[in-house]
């Protein structure tokens, strides 16, 4: 039985993350505590680098696109997800990851257009595909562990060939599975890892560990490995929604995908009451390419609610 409190969490939470994340873009480590030592303060969502206050990147505008597929097809469409992706990717959004643009503008058929960018660049673990997968996770939760964590791979694959990233969008997903379903996702992670292709199990074992920190990653946290485990530990190492999403911001780097992935797993955890309102109500996720739409927090709670049901 999925909590809809949860389920609500899971999806605003993950937008609210990468829109608090997105002015701190590259930036170093502890420039967001610098500007806001303590918490609670009214400008947080406070935009800059080219983002409005409160409004949301390309992780939240795939997550939705991803979403309104499911929710439109009664169940996984891939050709259709890679569709509205491609729409969008052509419609100039202020933000997108250089794979996932070349994938879906190079032309070739959804099926192979990841796989081939991988063959040819050798490189794709980046966190492209973890970053926009709240909306999934909460879809197929009813549907137990293997269907999540396999439909998880299918829209990973869409864009990213290499299956590490995969692997880790899976984990994400098997991880708000389970705190959907009121059980502690940290705590199944040996478990999690049992299931995980054995290629990359150790791997992930290394950043999913509870005495790995941010600062033991060997790659710069918009690869998949770091970001998965950073938001891990940002979730592990605090006690509400709102401390993780601050950790998470305050690493640096990739600072909207790292929060976007922790809050999609702390607003799991804690649910949707947990959020500050002073986040939510800035909170919006423009559709380039969908006719001028924009999302607020009615519309994010429509689509929670829907993909729960
Ligand atoms: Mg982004």
């Amino acid at each position: 039985m999925i909590g809809h409190q949860r389920a609500a969490g899971a999806v605003v939470g993950s937008a609210v993350g990468d829109a608090l994340g997105a002015p701190f873009e590259f930036g170093p480590a502890g420039t967001y505590s610098a500007r806001f030592p303590l918490p609670g303060s009214d400008d947080e969502m406070c935009g800059g680098g080219g983002w409005e206050a409160g409004e949301a990147t390309d992780d939240t505008q795939m997550a939705v696109l991803v979403g309104e597929s499911l929710l439109e097809h009664g169940g996984l469409e891939l050709p259709d997800i890679f569709a509205r992706f491609q729409r969008w990717a052509v419609s100039e959004p202020k933000d997108i990851g250089l794979q996932t643009e070349d994938v879906l503008t190079n032309g070739m058929p959804w099926n192979v257009a990841a796989a081939v960018h991988f063959q040819v660049n050798l490189r794709a673990a980046g966190n492209g595909s973890l970053m926009r997968a709240a909306t999934s996770a909460v879809y197929f939760a009813r549907n137990g562990r293997q269907v999540t964590m396999d439909a998880a791979r299918k829209i990973a694959a869409l864009t990213h060939g290499d299956s590490a990233a995969w692997e880790g969008t899976a984990i994400f997903h098997e991880l708000v599975r389970l705190a959907l379903e009121g059980d502690d996702p940290l705590a199944a992670l040996p478990e999690i890892l049992t299931h995980v292709d054995p290629h990359h199990r150790d791997r992930y074992a290394t950043v999913l560990a509870p005495t790995w920190h941010p600062d033991d990653a060997t790659e710069f946290n918009g690869a998949v490995w770091p970001c998965l485990g950073s938001a891990v530990w940002a979730v592990r190492t605090t006690t509400s929604y709102e401390d993780a999403v601050r950790m998470a911001v305050d690493l640096g780097g990739d600072t909207d995908t790292v929060a976007a992935v922790t809050g999609g797993l702390a607003g799991a955890i804690y649910g949707l009451n947990a959020i500050p309102t002073r986040w939510t109500e800035p909170l919006h996720v423009p559709l380039p390419g969908y006719g001028g739409r924009v999302l607020r927090l009615p519309e994010l709670l429509d689509l929670a609610h829907r993909l729960a049901a």
